[in-house]
């Protein structure tokens, strides 16, 4: 992919047939867990390392207070330093990982935490909530993927908008994507974050995503970023014939969930790996 390539706006085609490298995983994918507890700490600790204490305790070489995002402290080739860590923890599909390479994450980070943004780790959005770990982000979308349609999406579903990150790479994979968020400064935060990548293909929307959006189903893919303790059956019911469902399911413990209709009355639930994601919450605030 060019230099050029990787700028938003993309067309969809610009990374649809890119016959990206495949990278080979290594023998054991590492599983690594980014809890939202951490974000926080992470966020802390990579500042602390970023710093180098002067005398009395003075911080020399600190970063800039107030990073710019017109001009940020980050290069195309960190990004591609993430993806190449996403692939050898196990992600193999290239368009998703080309998808990943294509959305400048540290724009939907707060500016001070831009350094940070291409780390493998969940990160502070604020309002208790977290952008979710590159890793996850990427597994999931390739999970939702790995269909029967040989990985075609026309429409996908994501509950959590968040920052709209996640929303941003599906919209890279999916003809159309439709995003709720629960929390209305978030869902506002999305809107700016998104605005001036101008991608045509995702509507966002303010509301319970637990009650799915029954106007726009049924959907083939459809991805949670919160964890509920089951998967709410009105979501199930917006799902196509054929279609994939993941979703991070339980409370302390959380494993992520594929599930797959297999027809009007039928569907098949997997269990994929443990992960950690903030909690789902019904109702709007
Ligand atoms: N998709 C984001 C992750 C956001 S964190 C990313 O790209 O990084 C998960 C989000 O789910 C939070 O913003 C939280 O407010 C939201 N959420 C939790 N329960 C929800 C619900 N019932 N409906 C919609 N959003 C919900």
């Amino acid at each position: 992919m060019s230099g050029k390539d990787r700028r938003f706006p993309l067309s969809l085609s610009s990374v649809v047939e890119k016959n990206a490298r495949t990278p080979t995983p290594s023998a054991a994918p590492a599983i690594r867990i980014a809890t939202p507890q951490t974000a926080t700490q992470n966020a802390a600790q990579n500042v602390t390392r970023a710093r180098e204490p002067g005398e009395n305790g003075a911080i020399r070489n600190a970063p800039p207070a107030t990073p710019s995002r017109a001009a940020p402290l980050v290069s195309d080739a960190v990004r591609v330093a993430m993806v190449a860590r996403v692939a050898k923890q196990g992600v193999k599909d290239a368009r998703v990982l080309a998808a990943m390479e294509a959305v400048p994450r540290h724009l939907f980070v707060q500016p001070g935490l831009a350094s940070q943004a291409y780390i493998d780790a969940s990160l502070p959005i604020g309002h208790h909530q977290t952008i979710s770990q590159p890793y996850i982000v990427a597994r999931m979308i390739e999970v939702l993927r790995d269909n029967a349609s040989g990985g075609r999406l026309d429409k996908v579903l994501e509950i959590g908008t968040g920052c709209g990150y996640q929303a941003a790479v599906l919209s890279l994979v999916a003809n159309e994507v439709y995003s709720i968020e629960r929390i209305k400064p978030l869902h506002e935060l999305a809107k700016t974050n998104l605005r001036p990548l101008r991608i045509a293909n995702i509507r966002l929307q303010y509301g319970d995503g637990m009650l799915g959006l029954p106007q726009a189903a049924p959907f083939d893919g459809i991805i949670l970023a919160a964890a509920g303790l089951d998967v709410p059956q009105t979501l199930l019911d917006q799902m196509s014939i054929g279609g994939r469902l993941v979703a991070p399911v339980g409370a302390r413990h959380q494993v992520l969930q594929l599930v797959e209709r297999i027809s009007k009355f039928e569907w098949r639930s997997s269990t994929l790996e443990d992960c950690h994601f903030v909690p789902l919450r019904p109702g709007v605030v």
